[in-house]
């Protein structure tokens, strides 16, 4: 192992408490450490903030600048390092005189390693007079896509940015996203001016998210028989309107849960003072509307539940992502009711234009191809990423974990079948229409176009409409066919022509109108409570440390998870340390941390 490297580990330890590094958090901090300009896209969860915490604590006594749109997420970073050590302050409009003038003072006497500013603070010019009389190591755009008007988040603040490159143009620079597509990335690079930067793109799993997809029957009672699997655990439920949130709220807190909503129709107190009793674990669950997870930290969201169906597959892998920051398994339970599915439907056809009317359908039908998949629910989640999923078996959703019954079998003719007809019609025709021309439909279009003289014609009327449309879903999850984004036209790739030609098989699921409903009762009550222990006394002593966390949380004014992670708390479960020493072989206790917290939690152990 390179020296550096062991340096590296070594501080990692004694910082952080954290044992090894997660996927290309090394490469990214020698890359910053190198000088060279970077840009990371990592998933949520895969430790973005050590990339840039670790270099500038190591860079002597320099100065690394982080600029982060949001307020709540720098003053959430800070309160994390302030448990580490003194290492970070916060520049904002929002902080009294005093404090303001205390957090310069420690600038420009270089007793701080990292600052976290807001872009439209960080260009005014007494801030710029500031930076110039320090050493800067480098500098941070955290949640870096907010500088694309391509991305979901513009923000235009991040556009000043680029006038920054000016005034330091050699300040090495790391740009830190969860989202980007490559439009949005190579934005990212041009806007910042980035010289040959290394680029790190991570997959877009979440292996610790358990995906399930449920018919929604009678939801309320399937809600609360899920909240119960979860005794004690954080989470959100997702509702698509305000008057629905309100109402699962009252009535869960009705049967004695300890819940708050949030929505945009709330004030802005009240909003946030139930967002700060779900951060403190006051209340265990927030029923909210898609207004709410911006700028939410908290590591420890144990499960997240839609009661209605997403929009959009993007937005549902953004919400699904506030679960499970810290690595721990969490669930991820959608609701699909069909009724949702015509309503939606009805929304769409009262929008404008032609073209929003498409792009909304065929974001319907990717969700679907989500909501409804047979295969590993990853394979169409990570497809819309552009990425292919390798494995066999997640072993993390509903559909692998289940008691297959309805087994894979040879489809290769009636993929051929559905294949060819995309290919005779010309390739610019839907879902339905093919499947239309398959079962010999004398619908107008299709006289129109002669497509009931084609071969094609009325070969598959063996099969019910579903029973196409579920092989169809299959074709494109596995890219045999493409389905074009605005048009929802179906598409041969080059994959397909194997199969055609009888070369290769195909290997799928088709179930010949069986209802949902019947397919889900087939399916294995999915996931089994994990992050659970299998001795009761150990999950007592948990919530007993936890109780302690809360304490003392509350007396410093934070967050737990501030105080320690879960998983710093279940290992201590686990393994009962008995001396400081080995307390500082837990997850998570670094130096600090076993200074200021480890007698203490010592005496929770050693009562218990
Ligand atoms: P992101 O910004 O990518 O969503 P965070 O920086 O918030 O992720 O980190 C997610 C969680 O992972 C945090 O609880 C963090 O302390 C933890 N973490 C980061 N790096 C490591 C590591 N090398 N080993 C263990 N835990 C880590
Ligand atoms: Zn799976």
């Amino acid at each position: 192992m390179p020296e550096h490297n062991t340096l590296l580990d070594n501080k990692l330890r004694e910082i952080f408490g954290y044992t090894s590094f997660n996927p290309h958090q090394r490469e990214i901090i020698d890359t910053v450490r190198s000088g060279r300009d970077c840009v990371a896209i990592l998933p949520t969860g895969s430790g973005k903030s050590l990339c840039y915490q670790l270099p500038a604590i190591l860079s002597g006594d320099k100065l690394a600048v982080v600029v982060s749109p949001l307020i709540s997420l720098m003053k959430d970073q800070v309160l994390q390092l302030d448990q580490l050590g003194d290492y970070a302050v916060l520049l904002n409009s929002s902080l009294t005189r005093k404090t303001y003038q205390a957090n310069v003072a420690r600038i420009a006497s270089g007793q701080a390693r990292i600052l976290y500013v807001a872009p439209e603070t960080l260009m005014k010019p007494y801030i710029l007079d500031l930076l110039n009389s320090v050493t800067v190591s480098f500098l941070t755009i955290d949640e870096a896509h907010c500088i694309s008007e391509w991305g979901h988040d513009f923000r235009p603040e991040y556009r000043q940015l680029a006038a920054l490159r000016g005034r330091f143009p050699n300040l090495p620079v790391l740009a830190l996203t969860a989202t980007a597509t490559s439009r949005v990335r190579e934005d990212i690079i041009t806007s910042l001016q980035m010289r040959n930067p290394a680029v790190f793109v991570a997959s877009f799993d979440r292996p610790n998210l358990f995906l399930e997809v449920k018919e929604k029957t009678k939801a309320f009672k399937q809600l609360t028989a899920f909240l119960n699997k979860f005794p004690d655990q954080s989470g959100i439920i997702y509702c698509a309107s305000r008057n629905e949130t309100d109402r699962v709220a009252t009535k869960l807190a009705e049967r004695g849960f300890a819940v708050r909503p949030y929505h945009a129709g709330m004030t802005a107190k009240a909003r946030t003072r139930n967002q700060e009793a779900f951060i403190r674990d006051d209340v265990r669950i927030i029923v909210a509307t898609i207004a709410f997870g911006m700028g939410i930290n908290k590591p420890d969201v144990r499960f997240v539940v839609h009661y209605d169906l997403p929009k959009n597959i993007e937005s549902y892998y953004q919400q699904i992502g506030r679960a499970g920051r810290d690595g721990l398994p969490a669930h991820c339970l959608l609701l699909l009711g069909y009724g949702d599915i015509s309503k939606i439907k009805y929304f769409i056809a009262q929008k404008e234009s032609e073209k929003e009317i498409r792009i909304a359908k065929n974001q319907l039908t990717v969700m679907l191809s989500y909501a409804e998949a047979t295969c590993c629910r990853r394979i169409p989640m990570l497809s819309y990423f552009g990425e292919t999923y390798q494995k066999e078996n997640c072993g993390a959703c509903d559909n692998c974990v289940a008691d297959a019954r309805v087994e894979t079998r040879d489809l290769s003719v009636e993929a051929q079948k559905f294949m060819s007809c995309i290919w005779r019609t010309g390739q610019m025709f839907g879902m339905g229409y093919i499947i239309n021309v398959l079962r010999g439909s004398t619908d107008k279009r299709i006289l129109q176009n002669g497509h009931d003289k084609l071969s094609t014609w009325g070969i598959g009327k063996d099969h019910t409409w579903q029973a196409w449309q579920q092989l169809g879903r299959q074709l494109i999850a596995h890219d045999f066919v493409n389905q074009d984004p605005a048009y929802g036209g179906l598409k041969l790739t080059e994959a397909a022509w194997p199969v055609l030609r009888a070369e290769k098989i195909f290997m799928g699921r088709m179930e010949e109108g069986e209802t949902m409903e019947k397919a889900s009762s087939r399916k294995a009550a999915a996931g089994k409570d994990k992050g659970d222990f299998s001795d009761p006394a150990k999950r007592d002593l948990f919530q007993v440390l936890r109780q302690k966390r809360k304490e003392l949380a509350q007396q410093k004014g934070v967050p737990p998870y501030v105080v320690f992670s879960d998983r710093t708390l279940m290992e201590m479960a686990e393994y009962c340390p008995s001396t400081l020493a080995e307390m500082a072989e837990i997850h998570g206790i670094g130096a600090v941390k076993l200074k200021r917290y480890g007698s203490i939690f010592l005496a929770v152990l050693n009562n218990f």
